[in-house]
C-alpha cells in the first residue's frame, strides 16, 4: 500500500515527514480549531457544514485562516483522493501557527493548516449492538463565557477530564452537565433522548457543540414525521426516557442503555434508534461531496 500523505500548508508529505514546529501555538497552548469529518462511499459527508463550522470557530477565536472555504474543501477532497480514502475519517486542523513562547497570538504571523485522511474505530463493534452504559461526571462543561463549547477548539482538556472520570468509573463515556446542572453533551458526542413521543436534544446554548451528525439526525427525524425539540434537559429526563443515543462524526449513532445505573426504557436498543440508524446509513450513501475517482 502507498505511504499515507498528510497535507501541511500547501504540501502533501509522507506520514513520517509530516511534522509541525514545537513553537506552534496549537501545540504550546491548544490555540487553534479543528474538524473531524467522515467520507462514506467515496463522498465527503456534509463537507459544507463542516467547513462552515471550522470558519465560525476560527472567527470566534480571532484566527484568520489563510485560504478560502472553497480551497479548504478542496484540500479535504484532495487528501482523500491522494490517499485512496473512500470510507474514512479526516482530521482538519488550523492552528495559530508558529510564534514565540509567550501567549500573544498576534506574534504568530500565519495560521497552519493540516489535513490527515485516515480511518477510525471509536467504540468496539459490539457496543453498537448492545448499547453503552455511561455515567454523569462531576467535571462540568466549560462555561460558555469562558470557552464556548460551540467553538471546536484544539483545547479538549475539559472533555478529557470528564472522559478520565468515566473510564475510572469503569465506563466508556460521560454525561457532562453545564454549570446550571442541565445536560450539555458527552465528551465527544451529542445526546438525544426519546421521551413521551418526542425526540429531544439540548440546544447548543446549554453547552453543546452543534454537531453535524446531530443536525443530520434532526433532519432525518423530522423527515420521517417525528416530533423533534431542542430543549433544556435534566438528568430526570434522561432517567425517565424511553430511549437514548449519542451522535458524533466518529461514533456515528450509538445507543445508550444505562445511565448512572438506571436502565433507559426497557434497557435494550429501541425502535426509534434503529430506524434513525437505518436512515443515517442510507443518507451516507447519497449525501456528500464526491471524491474524484472514488465516488
Ligand atoms: N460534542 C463534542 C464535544 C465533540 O467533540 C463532537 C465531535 N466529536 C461532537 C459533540 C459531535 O459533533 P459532530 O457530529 O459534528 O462530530
Amino acid at each position: 500500500m502507498a505511504e499515507q500523505l498528510v497535507y501541511i500548508d500547501g504540501e502533501f508529505l509522507p506520514k513520517n515527514e509530516a511534522k509541525v514546529s514545537v513553537f506552534d501555538h496549537g501545540f504550546l497552548y491548544g490555540d487553534g480549531v479543528f474538524e473531524g469529518i467522515r467520507a462514506y462511499h467515496g463522498k465527503v459527508f456534509r463537507l459544507g457544514p463542516h467547513i462552515e463550522r471550522l470558519y465560525e470557530s476560527a472567527k470566534a477565536i480571532g484566527l484568520v485562516i489563510p485560504v478560502s472555504p472553497q480551497e479548504m474543501g478542496d484540500i479535504v477532497i484532495e487528501s482523500c483522493r491522494r490517499n485512496g480514502i473512500a470510507n474514512g475519517y479526516i482530521r482538519l486542523v488550523v492552528s495559530r501557527g508558529v510564534g514565540d513562547l509567550g501567549l500573544n497570538p498576534y506574534l504568530c504571523p500565519k495560521a497552519s493548516i493540516i489535513c490527515i485522511a485516515a480511518t477510525i474505530q471509536l467504540y468496539p463493534v459490539e457496543l453498537y449492538e448492545k448499547g453503552l452504559d455511561i455515567v454523569t461526571v462531576a467535571t462540568p462543561r466549560n462555561h460558555p463565557e469562558a470557552l464556548n463549547p460551540r467553538i471546536k477548539s484544539l483545547n479538549y482538556l475539559n472533555n478529557i477530564m470528564a472522559k478520565m472520570e468515566a473510564i475510572r468509573a469503569g465506563v466508556q463515556e460521560a454525561v457532562m452537565l453545564n454549570l446550571q446542572g442541565f445536560v450539555a453533551e458527552c465528551t465527544g458526542d451529542n445526546i438525544f433522548i426519546w421521551r413521551r413521543g418526542k425526540l429531544i436534544t439540548p440546544p447548543s446554548t446549554e453547552g453543546a457543540l452543534e454537531g453535524i451528525t446531530r443536525n443530520a439526525v434532526i433532519d432525518l427525524a423530522r423527515a420521517k414525521g417525528l416530533v423533534v425539540a431542542e430543549e433544556r434537559m435534566s438528568r430526570f429526563d434522561i432517567y425517565t426516557a424511553d430511549e437514548m443515543f449519542l451522535t458524533g462524526t466518529g461514533a456515528e449513532l450509538i445507543p445508550v442503555v444505562k445511565v448512572d445505573g438506571r436502565a433507559i426504557g426497557e434497557g435494550g436498543v429501541g425502535p426509534v434508534f434503529k430506524g434513525l440508524l437505518e436512515d443515517f446509513k442510507a443518507l451516507t450513501k447519497v449525501d456528500g461531496a464526491p471524491i474524484p475517482g472514488l465516488s
